[in-house]
């Protein structure tokens, strides 16, 4: 990153994100990009252009550990009409409506290719840092299988050759588990994704049915630790989600289906759950608005999980397990990400902890924590600033016109400078 000077944000309020009590009065010094110091009082160096955030909450960015940036709610006949080269600049599009939000980073659980990811890193487009999948491994007639009743598979950009950027990620056998991996690595796969269970939104699977054996599960795990990527699994079924903690993936996502027994192994094993509970308040309300654009069979499956999803929110809060913030957008509306934190919030969490969720546990969990998460010396700056106090009232972070600054690697987004 070019040479950008030096940059002085006078806050107001700080909230480090490390769940540490608010600060009042700072000054985050930062140069070419990375935070270098946090002074008390609000001075500005010689040189340095100053940013006044003297009435606003500043924050790190926000986090979101489970987007989708290449999907968008749409119908099938949509899906059907819309080329390879229209869904990367959709993509695009839904990056810089993240970035709108305040949320600096996301992971990808599948479906951006690793060019979109280039194309943010060098600046050509606006966006937050992304952390990708590029795909989903799945067990044929699993979640991520998208063949059709009449065979005809809905993702004409995935092939087995060496020249897609979209490998084949339905796998069976622990042979197939470890090349789908290797091949996922290939094309740029900062992690793996993986479904253990079914889904919602899959034609042919139950939320309430696994995927993969363990004898899979564990061959992907130990494949993608050795090369140092982390796991994340789509688990819903209880099965389906003990099956992933016990073969060591790292994160458990959506846990729909959790029990007492899975909350103290993941507590003992320190997985994370990304919860993503807008997911399914989004297929609902799609539904309702737009009659039609979701199959019933979804509607109906989705109308199942939202009840046991939440339940099972509030023991994985009582009962200690680490959460970090996802939404699963894509099935919601790029740009309405910071919604999650006042859902999780009627869940059982304290607006300060549902910003660690969202900051300093949500990098831990992307495996960025060197680069972003908190406010503090040596780390990048990934900042926001918003009029009010997020910690009275979560549901603010939600509303754009109070989100008054937004640095992503030093460069002031918004305001623009
Ligand atoms: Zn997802």
């Amino acid at each position: 990153m070019a040479n950008q000077g030096t940059i002085a944000i006078l806050a107001g309020t700080l909230i480090d994100g490390t769940g540490a009590d608010p600060r009042r009065h700072t000054t985050i010094e930062v140069r070419d990009g990375e935070i270098v110091a946090i002074h008390d009082g609000h001075h500005v160096p010689a040189g340095a252009t100053a940013i006044d955030a003297s009435g606003l909450t500043v924050m790190p960015g926000l986090i979101d550990s489970h987007v989708h940036l290449a999907m968008r709610p749409k119908g099938l006949e949509d899906r059907l009409q819309t080329p390879y080269s229209l869904g990367v600049a959709e993509t695009l599009v839904n990056a810089r409506a993240t970035l709108d939000a305040g949320v600096t980073t996301v992971r990808d659980a599948g479906g951006t290719p690793r060019g979109v990811k280039m194309a943010l890193e060098r600046g050509l487009f606006p966006g937050p840092r992304v952390r990708i999948s590029v795909g989903a491994l799945s067990q044929t007639g699993g979640h991520g299988d998208a063949t059709t009743m009449s065979g005809v598979h809905l993702r004409a950009d995935t092939a087995d050759a060496p020249m897609s950027e979209h490998p084949w990620t339905v796998v069976d056998g622990v042979d197939e588990a470890r090349r789908g991996v290797r091949q996922l690595i290939r094309a740029g796969a900062d992690q793996i994704k993986l479904m253990t269970s079914g889904g919602v939104m899959s034609p042919g699977s139950d939320p309430g049915r696994t995927g993969f054996g363990r004898d899979e599960i564990a061959a992907i795990v130990n494949e993608a630790r050795a090369a140092g990527r982390t796991t994340m699994s789509h688990a819903q079924a209880s099965a389906g989600i003990l099956n992933a903690v016990v073969s060591g993936v790292d994160s458990i996502e959506h846990g729909v289906y959790l029990t007492e027994e899975i909350c103290h192994e993941m507590v003992a094993r320190g997985t994370y759950l990304v919860p993503t509970l807008v997911a399914p308040l989004w297929v609902l309300r799609r539904a309702e608005r737009d009659p039609g654009s979701v199959p019933a069979w979804a509607v109906a499956k989705g109308r199942t999980v939202v009840v046991a999803h939440k339940e099972s929110f509030r023991m994985a809060v009582e009962l200690g397990v680490t959460i970090a913030m996802g939404t699963d957008h894509g099935v919601g509306p790029h740009g309405t990400n910071a919604e999650e934190l006042a859902v999780m919030v009627e869940g059982g969490l304290t607006p300060m902890q549902a910003i660690v969720a969202s900051t300093s546990v949500a990098a831990k969990c992307c495996r960025v924590d060197h680069l972003v998460g908190t406010i503090a010396p040596g780390l990048r700056a990934d900042i926001i600033a918003i009029d009010g106090d997020p910690l009275a009232d979560i549901t603010i972070l939600q509303d754009h016109a109070r989100l008054r600054v937004i640095l992503q690697d030093g460069h002031a987004y918004k305001p623009l400078a």
